[in-house]
C-alpha cells in the first residue's frame, strides 16, 4: 500500500509517518528529511538547496522527483511507502504517477491532514527532534517520557531546524496554499482523497488514519 500524507508545514505528517512506519512495518519517504541530509553531507544537491530551504521556498521539481525514484528503487516492492512532504506542486504530482507506475505501484490513499493555520506556528516553534534517530518531539505537545532522554534510542542530544522560526513558516505556508493545496483535486477526481481532523490529539489523528487504512 503507497499513500500519500498531505498537509502544511507542522500539520503533523512527519509524526503521523514515523508511527505509521512502527506499526505497520511502511516506510517513510520525506524529500524535507532526504534534502536535511544532502545538506548535511555537501552534496551537489544539498549545495542547490540549502539557501532555497533555508527561505522557506520550494526546491526544484526535478531534485526532489529525483530523490523519490532513487529512493523507490532501493526500496523492497513489498515494502508499502509513505510520501511525507512530496509531492508538493503539480509538476511533482505528475511526476509521482510517471515513477511508481515505473516501479509496478500505484496510490491507494491521499489523506489531508485538515489543521488550523494559527496553530502551526506554535507547532513549529515548538518541534524538535533525537539528534540520533530523528523522533519527533514538541516543548509542549510531546516531550520524552524521561526528561531529555530519546524514548526510542536514549540519546540526550536534540536537535532544531534553522527553518522553524516564525518567519520562515510564513513562506512555507505561503507556498503550501499557493502550490501544494491546488494538487489535491487531481487525487479527489481519482477518489483517494481522505480527510483527518489533524488538531486532534496525536493518538487519535492516528486511530483515524487506521480507520481509513483498514
Ligand atoms: P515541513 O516539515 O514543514 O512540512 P519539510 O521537512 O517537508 O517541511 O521541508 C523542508 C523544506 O525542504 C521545504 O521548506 C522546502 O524548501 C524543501 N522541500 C521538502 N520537500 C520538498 C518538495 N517535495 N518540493 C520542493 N521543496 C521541498
Ligand atoms: P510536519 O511533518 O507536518 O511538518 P510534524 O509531524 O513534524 O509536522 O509536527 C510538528 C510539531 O507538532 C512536532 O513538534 C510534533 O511533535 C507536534 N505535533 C504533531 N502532531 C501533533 C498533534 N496532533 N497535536 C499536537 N502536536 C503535534
Ligand atoms: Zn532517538
Amino acid at each position: 500500500m503507497d499513500i500519500i500524507l498531505l498537509g502544511p508545514p507542522g500539520a503533523g505528517k512527519g509524526t503521523q509517518a514515523q508511527r505509521l512506519e512502527q506499526r505497520r512495518g511502511m516506510r517513510q519517504l520525506s524529500t524535507g528529511d532526504m534534502l536535511r541530509g544532502a545538506v548535511k553531507h555537501g552534496t551537489p544537491v544539498g549545495l542547490k538547496a540549502k539557501e532555497v530551504m533555508d527561505r522557506g521556498e520550494l526546491v526544484s521539481d526535478e531534485i526532489v522527483s529525483e530523490l523519490i525514484d532513487a529512493e523507490l528503487t532501493a526500496m523492497g516492492d513489498d515494502v508499502g511507502a509513505i510520501f511525507d512532504g512530496y509531492p508538493r506542486t503539480a509538476g511533482q504530482a505528475e511526476s509521482l504517477d510517471r515513477i511508481l507506475a515505473s516501479h509496478g505501484r500505484a496510490l491507494d490513499h491521499v489523506i489531508e491532514l485538515e489543521v488550523d493555520e494559527d496553530a502551526l506556528v506554535e507547532r513549529i516553534t515548538g518541534r524538535f527532534t533525537c539528534a540520533q534517530c530523528g523522533t519527533g518531539y514538541h516543548d509542549t505537545f510531546k516531550q520524552p517520557e524521561v526528561p531529555g532522554v530519546c524514548d526510542k534510542c536514549g540519546s540526550t542530544e536534540f536537535k532544531r531546524r534553522p527553518d522553524d522560526n516564525e518567519e520562515t513558516v510564513r513562506t512555507r505556508m505561503a507556498e503550501y496554499r499557493a502550490k501544494t493545496a491546488p494538487i489535491l483535486p487531481i487525487y479527489e477526481e481519482r477518489g483517494i482523497v481522505s480527510r483527518v481532523d489533524g488538531m486532534a490529539g496525536i493518538e487519535d489523528v492516528t486511530r483515524a488514519i487506521d480507520a481509513i487504512l483498514g
